[in-house]
């Protein structure tokens, strides 16, 4: 198998390297509670192309495949971890959904907007009581004369009450089982936004209510029948989450490195005890396997990637992830430990990756049922 980078993406990762070590690394712990987009980082990387790295050429954008689109948002994240969220939404998100699936109109209104930075677009997929049980979600749309009216209750929208516009999964007509996907803008009538609710990495998720909200009907990217479809797709978000774990692993690996060999304790750099040593070996075992995984699951793909393939990988990456952030603070001591230094926030934002996406438990059940070769039924009764 050849592991070589071709030209155009040594040349990807050679650019984002650069614009992130001058650009973004000097405010990207500034960063951690900002409120907002890093518009500044995402503006530039529209400029240049990145935002729309994965994007149709018709739309403005590259057309390349996954594996540019996972190299990127993995390079970014080494440098700004904040921008990497922001970055993977645009790169390997709503507008992937948009431009696979959207008809013509829809394209050519959103993905510019979505590749210059200008306009991020969130996804509205968890209910209060459909998490893991996708297909239990009870927001409803219902269309007549032109209009698409949704009821409902989404959580935990990463992004949504600063973004203009949302991708929010819905079942259309109550009680069937056709689900599908319609696009609201921020100021549609009967849509209400609650306030901000933070995670543990300090990114803020908004609790949407739907009470008869109006979009237009072509709005609508699915009406029902299109789950299936719409899952598939979000495959790519999911290695892009892994790619995000694993560019924030691979910083906190480069700081616990140099601090082993500058920290001195007992007259000697700490590197030199082997209890270290072995930390740092596992730790690059865990980070080369996790990408080795992860760039298998995205070469040559264009968005829909292969279920067993894209599961690995997002559970290698996330949990490797943890574990490197882990062992990094745990290298740097007490220091790892203080809020006054980036690793332990680098850490909360990895952990909350085994969940977001998808629990690695799910993940886990998906890669099961792939290597069994038939579905589980985890309904009661
Ligand atoms: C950082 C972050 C960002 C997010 N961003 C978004 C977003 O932008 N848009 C959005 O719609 N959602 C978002 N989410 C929500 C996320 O997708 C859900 O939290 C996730 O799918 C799990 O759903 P739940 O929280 O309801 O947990 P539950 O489904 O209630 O699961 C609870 C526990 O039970 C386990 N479990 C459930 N079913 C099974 C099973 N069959 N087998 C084994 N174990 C099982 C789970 O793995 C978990 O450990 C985000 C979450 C996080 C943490």
């Amino acid at each position: 198998m050849d592991f070589t980078l071709s030209q155009e993406d040594q040349e990807l990762v050679s650019l984002i390297d650069r614009i992130g070590a001058e650009r973004f690394q000097p405010k990207a712990f500034e960063r951690r509670n900002q409120d907002g987009h890093p518009i500044d980082n995402m503006r530039l990387l529209g400029q240049l192309g990145i935002l729309g790295i994965c994007l149709p050429v018709e739309y403005g954008g590259q057309g390349r495949d996954a594996l540019s689109g996972v190299l990127a948002i993995e390079h970014i994240a080494r440098w700004c971890p904040r921008t990497s969220i922001s970055a993977t939404m645009a790169i390997a998100g709503p507008g992937m959904f948009i431009a696979k699936w959207g008809t013509e109109q829809q394209k050519a209104r959103y993905l510019p907007m979505i590749h210059t930075g200008e306009g991020n677009m969130s996804i509205a997929l968890t209910e209060p009581q459909a998490g893991s049980a996708l297909t239990d979600l009870a927001t409803h749309a219902e269309i007549r004369n032109g209009v698409c009216r949704l009821n409902g209750h989404k959580t935990f929208c990463s992004h949504a009450g600063w973004d203009r516009h949302v991708l929010v999964f819905c079942r259309f007509a109550p009680g069937t089982s056709g689900i599908g996907a319609v696009i609201v803008e921020r100021d549609s009538p009967g849509f209400t936004i609650s306030k901000p609710h933070y995670h543990i990495s300090g990114t803020p998720w908004w609790e949407l209510f739907f009470d008869n909200a109006e979009v237009p009907e072509e709005n609508v990217l699915f009406a029902g029948g299109g789950f299936r479809k719409l899952m598939s797709s979000y495959s790519l978000e999911r290695c892009a989450a892994g790619a995000s774990s694993i560019g924030i692993a691979q910083a906190a690996f480069e700081m616990a490195r140099q601090y082993s060999i500058e920290r001195k304790q007992f007259g000697r750099p700490i590197c030199d005890f082997q209890l270290i040593q072995e930390k740092l070996a596992n730790m690059y075992l865990a980070l080369e396997q996790a990408r080795l995984l992860l760039y298998k699951a995205v070469k040559g793909g264009q968005g829909s990637l292969g279920r067993l393939e894209s599961s690995a990988a997002k559970v290698a990456a996330t949990e490797a992830a943890v574990f490197v952030c882990d062992q990094a603070m745990q290298i740097f001591g007490g220091s790892g430990m203080s809020r006054e230094m980036p690793l332990e926030w680098m850490y909360r934002i990895v952990r909350t990756a085994t969940v977001a996406g998808g629990t690695s438990e799910i993940h886990r059940g998906m890669i099961a049922s792939e290597i069994v070769g038939r579905r589980f039924n985890h309904r009661a009764g």
